[in-house]
């Protein structure tokens, strides 16, 4: 889970960290009067956002509420901005890097800090990383941060600020269940101050029950995956026209290969998981269905989902939700014969073979 740099900013300033002050603008209206010089920054989940016109300066009134006009509705690589953070200017002297990662090679965080900040961390060379792998168990400790800072050529003055960041940094990842925490720039004022001017935050989406605080509707998800999600299914919306309906992570992803392989189009994935009841099965069509594709293809290896509730949980969709389009099953497991009696019963075509089901599929909706 991804969030929006006024959210890891808040978080930021709740650990103690140095961030300048601001506040977030959803309207033009939301506007304050004009004090001093500000920057107007989209809230959009991407990088880069000052090279793509993202962050306007505003140094009058005037500035300011053109600034916020013309971000707000506007798209940045294709995403719409909604909110924007109006944010004192910095004093900027110099620009660093620093964020702490979960690294799941060494199953341990990892603090990356450099003195070539303000840019991708991908651009600056690698001798001029500070790159520390931190035991868990013993935590974030002073002479970690004394290394960095050495390394890093920081003044006293700076290096204690920048330990004082450290430590907060570190204390976040933990207490807030972070994949990364990142700022950058991490700037120093010509006053000589350390701010975060930026912030990346990703918390590990599994923890997102203990952070009752924090807004999950992500983003990036369409309305058809986020109605998927309070319905409990693993569901992405693809740019295809073949509905896909399979069971287990694996073998639906296997599916839609599958499918592009015999340049067949999917047009979603979802993933029914482990159940045995014909009501998930049905729900399952109706999400489908709504994502309106010319054919459904169901491909089901069953186990603890068996064969016959899924035929008939097919059976019953078809009926109550009157689909006209094609249905191609593969049906291939336990209870696997009943499950394919009872869809020849009802006129619905089923292999046991998932490439059989596959080709089939592709050629009704006119492909090869
Ligand atoms: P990103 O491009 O999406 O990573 O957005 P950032 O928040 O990192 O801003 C991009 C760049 O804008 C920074 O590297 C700074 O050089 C500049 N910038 C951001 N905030 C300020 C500010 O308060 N004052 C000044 N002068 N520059 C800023
Ligand atoms: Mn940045």
């Amino acid at each position: 889970m991804n969030l929006y740099e006024y959210m890891g900013k808040s978080i930021f300033k709740q650990y103690g960290l140095p961030v300048p002050e601001s506040y977030l603008v959803e309207k033009e209206s939301d506007v304050k009067s004009f004090t001093r010089p500000v920057v107007v920054k989209s809230q959009i989940l991407l990088g880069g956002r000052g090279k793509s016109g993202g962050i306007k300066f505003a140094k009058s009134e005037k500035e300011l509420t053109q600034g916020v006009k013309e971000l707000l509705g506007s798209k940045i690589r294709g995403l719409t901005v909604t909110k924007v953070l109006v944010e004192e200017m910095l004093n900027i002297g110099k620009e660093y890097y620093v964020s702490i990662a979960l690294n799941r090679t060494d199953r341990a965080p990892v603090l990356i800090a450099t003195s070539a900040g303000g840019v991708e961390i991908e651009s600056v060379p690698e001798d001029k990383i500070f790159k520390r792998t931190i035991d868990p168990l013993l935590g974030y400790s002073d002479f970690i941060g004394r290394e960095a800072t050495q390394f890093m050529g920081l003044s006293p003055e700076i290096g204690k600020q920048f330990r004082g960041i450290l430590k907060g940094l570190y204390e976040i990842f933990v207490k807030e269940d972070c994949e990364l925490v990142e700022i950058n720039p991490l700037v120093e004022t010509k006053e000589g101050r350390l701010m975060a001017a930026d912030s990346k935050v990703i918390m590990d989406s599994d923890s997102m029950f203990r952070h009752p605080d924090i807004d999950i509707t992500d983003p990036e998800k369409t309305p058809l995956e986020l109605e998927a999600q309070g319905r409990g299914y693993s569901f992405v919306e693809l740019q295809g026209n073949i509905g896909v309906i399979a069971n287990g992570a694996g073998l639906t992803m296997a599916t839609l290969d599958g499918l592009t392989l015999h340049n067949g189009k999917p047009r979603n994935f979802l993933d029914l998981g482990g159940t045995d009841s014909v009501d998930i099965v049905v729900n399952a069509f109706e999400m489908v269905m709504k994502a309106d594709p010319k054919a459904i293809l169901v491909n089901i290896f069953g186990g603890v989902t068996k064969c016959d509730t899924v035929a008939n949980g097919i059976v019953a969709a078809k009926e109550r939700l009157s689909i006209q389009k094609p249905i191609v099953v593969r049906l291939s497991g336990v209870h696997e014969d009943e499950g394919r009696r009872i869809l020849s019963d009802n006129g619905i075509e089923s292999y046991p073979g998932m490439m059989q089901a596959i080709e089939s599929v592709v050629k009704k909706v006119g492909g090869n």
